[in-house]
């Protein structure tokens, strides 16, 4: 072991400088700065190399961490993204994102005592590098192959499974409803998390890289799911989750009450230059509103700190259960409070007032009752407890179920579980149909960008197989 690892007892955790609340307060720019070498070795040279590496285990894509973690040590960047870039095709984007305190750093033996390894920022440094430095390349595969795939769906999930496949030569089209590839790291998540250049220079690469893009184009209604099935040797469906869930009560259909995706999306377009009627008329703009965001998961989050952005008069968080209880990360949570925003905890909405448009929100106290089976605290409302809450803007945050995909794609036969979510077998990845594939939320429900690359580099192999196995069943026959 070199002299340079297990330095956690010597050096403290330093995260890359965040910029202060007052500042960010301001624009749409992400909200941590870059590490420099120096410290992005330091850093990485408090991992203790542990015999088993829980960081490892707890990465879905199963990242060699301590590996790259030892190579930034010994400044071997090149080698580090060699390593970090062949587990993952988007350690950039994970590395900002990724809810690591869950995952990687969360599971840090070093955090017994000690704060953990800064294992998404240096990730996010290694491959910040490997662009800046040219390391980054197109992909070139080694041989052409005849055989053409369909990808529905330009998220992370159908990107992952686009790379792979094209790696092994085959002919990759991206078939996308919306006009820029990316999915929800476009039109989702907000730019104070992930800018948008960081997405789009992946798409460039993949292009470069001799993936096909069709783009404003959604199959069920601009092609059919029959045609396009027709048209390529396998498909893969990696569609997303996108019906929001609602919340009924009286005052419930006012104006001024919006989805919290729709809100988001005219957020990230407007930062991409876009023209948006639903902004510029006041629909889905913040400025100048008392605003009141429902939920208690990453999308609320991510409601509040735009609206903060916006120039909001005020931005309420109303959520059921308390702080230790609710999904959304706790870091989301302090970068949320330090900006401004103010959560009312054990709070439920009842009803929306106003004539119209939205002037208020009743809302009613909770409290937590007995667990049910799953451990998970019941929640009550506590009589008598009322309480109006001014809003201008009421943004719905409660999640996302899948849309009726055999419904949208004509096809019947197309078997979705009792969640809606595509049903396939969790080893082949493949649906009841025959050469039918599918990956990311529209397999596991609302999920995460890391699981999602995890099922696309997944699904890429396992359709590989399938075509290798009906080439050479038709050989055989020959
Ligand atoms: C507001 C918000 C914030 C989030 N923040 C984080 C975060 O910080 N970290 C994290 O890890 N995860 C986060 N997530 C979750 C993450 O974005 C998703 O889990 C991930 O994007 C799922 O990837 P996917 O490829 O399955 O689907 P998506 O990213 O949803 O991509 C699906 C694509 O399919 C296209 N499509 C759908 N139907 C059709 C059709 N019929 N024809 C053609 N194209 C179609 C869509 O236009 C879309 O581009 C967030 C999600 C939201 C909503």
């Amino acid at each position: 072991m070199p002299e340079r690892m297990l330095q956690f007892i010597r050096i403290d955790q330093h995260m890359p400088q965040k910029r202060a609340a007052e500042t960010r307060r301001a624009d749409f720019d992400e909200i941590y700065g870059d590490f420099d070498p120096s410290q992005a070795a330091a850093q990485a040279s408090r991992c203790s190399q542990c015999g088993i590496p829980f960081c490892q285990v707890h990465c879905p894509v199963s990242n060699n961490i301590p590996d790259w973690l030892k190579l930034t040590a010994e400044g071997r960047l090149e080698e580090a993204y060699e390593l970090s870039s062949s587990t993952n095709n988007f350690p950039e984007i994970c590395g900002r994102i990724c809810p690591q305190d869950r995952l990687c750093e969360g599971n840090c033996v070093i955090e017994k005592g000690f704060d953990s390894v800064t294992i998404g920022s240096v990730e996010r440094f290694i491959t910040d590098t490997a662009f800046q430095k040219g390391w980054v390349k197109p992909i070139k595969p080694r041989a052409e192959r005849a055989q053409s795939m369909a990808i529905i769906g330009a998220g992370p999930g159908g990107l992952a499974a686009a790379e792979e496949l094209r790696k092994l030569g085959y002919q990759v089209t991206v078939y996308d409803r919306y006009d820029r590839v990316g999915g929800l790291m476009v039109y989702g998540i907000p730019s104070f998390k992930l800018e948008k250049d960081i997405v789009l220079r992946r798409w460039k690469l993949l292009e470069d890289g001799g993936v096909r893009f069709v783009l404003n184009t959604e199959i069920g209604r601009d092609i059919s799911f029959a045609e396009l099935r027709a048209r390529h040797d396998a498909v893969l469906v990696a569609t997303g989750v996108y019906k929001a869930r609602d919340i009924g009560g009286p005052g419930s259909g006012l104006d001024g009450i919006v989805p919290a995706l729709d809100f988001l999306t005219a957020a990230n377009r407007i930062g991409l230059g876009d023209s948006v009627a639903a902004f510029a008329d006041g629909t889905l703009n913040a400025a100048g509103r008392d605003v009141v965001v429902i939920g208690g998961g990453d999308t609320a989050m991510d409601c509040v700190r735009t609206a903060v952005r916006q120039g909001a008069t005020s931005v309420k968080c109303l959520y059921r259960r308390d702080k230790a209880n609710m999904p959304g990360s706790m870091r989301e949570v302090k970068n949320a409070e330090e900006e401004g925003v103010e959560f009312v905890w054990l709070a439920a909405p009842e009803a929306f007032m106003g004539q119209g448009t939205v002037s208020g929100v009743r809302a009613v106290r909770m409290h937590l009752g007995l667990p049910d089976a799953s451990g998970r605290q019941s929640v009550e409302p506590v009589e008598g407890s009322r309480f109006d809450v001014p809003a201008g803007l009421v943004i719905k945050a409660l999640g996302f179920d899948p849309e009726d995909l055999p419904t949208a794609f004509g096809c019947p036969d197309l078997p979705v579980t009792r969640w809606g979510t595509l049903r396939v077998d969790h080893r082949s990845f493949m649906t009841a149909l025959p050469g039918v594939f599918a990956a990311g939320d529209i397999v596991r429900g609302a999920s995460l960008v890391v699981w999602a690359i995890r099922d696309g580099r997944d699904a890429a192999l396992q359709m590989h197989l399938h075509i290798q196995n009906a080439v050479q069943t038709a050989h055989a026959a020959e």
